[in-house]
């Protein structure tokens, strides 16, 4: 837990969000700002900055993590359709929040590539 990190403390229910799933590992919650008609975020409970700061003798929450993406998939309908699943790392990634997280995008068709 990082105090002053905003989705640690939406990962101990210091801020509300909506919540869509979570276990031990891993917590779920719409984005507040979504880009798609389904925008949700998974994150691991655990603070981690992005990608690039995840050691290498960690716990491994990976597969939770896309496990947890296959079951928000599922639940909100999007295994037939299709989705995206972005990781924005760092300044030239466009991360905002530094605490590393999945968006789950879905609903409509995506285009490729990103800007
Ligand atoms: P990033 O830009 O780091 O890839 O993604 C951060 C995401 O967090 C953005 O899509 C933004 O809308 C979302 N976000 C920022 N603040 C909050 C918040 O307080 N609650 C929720 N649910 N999402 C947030
Ligand atoms: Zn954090």
């Amino acid at each position: 837990m990082s105090a002053s990190c905003l989705f640690c403390k939406i990962a101990q229910k210091q801020i509300p969000a909506s919540i869509v799933y979570e276990d031990d590992q891993v917590i779920a919650f719409h984005d507040i700002t979504p880009q798609a008609p389904v925008h949700v975020l998974v994150i691991p409970k655990n603070h981690c900055d992005n990608i690039s700061d995840i050691p290498s003798d960690a716990p491994d929450p990976i597969l939770a993590i896309l496990r947890a993406i296959q079951i928000v998939a599922k639940d909100l309908g999007l295994l037939k359709s299709g989705f995206r699943v972005v990781t924005n790392t760092g300044l030239d990634g466009g991360q905002s929040v530094n605490h590393v997280h999945f968006h789950i995008l879905g609903g409509r068709s995506l285009q490729w590539p990103p800007g």
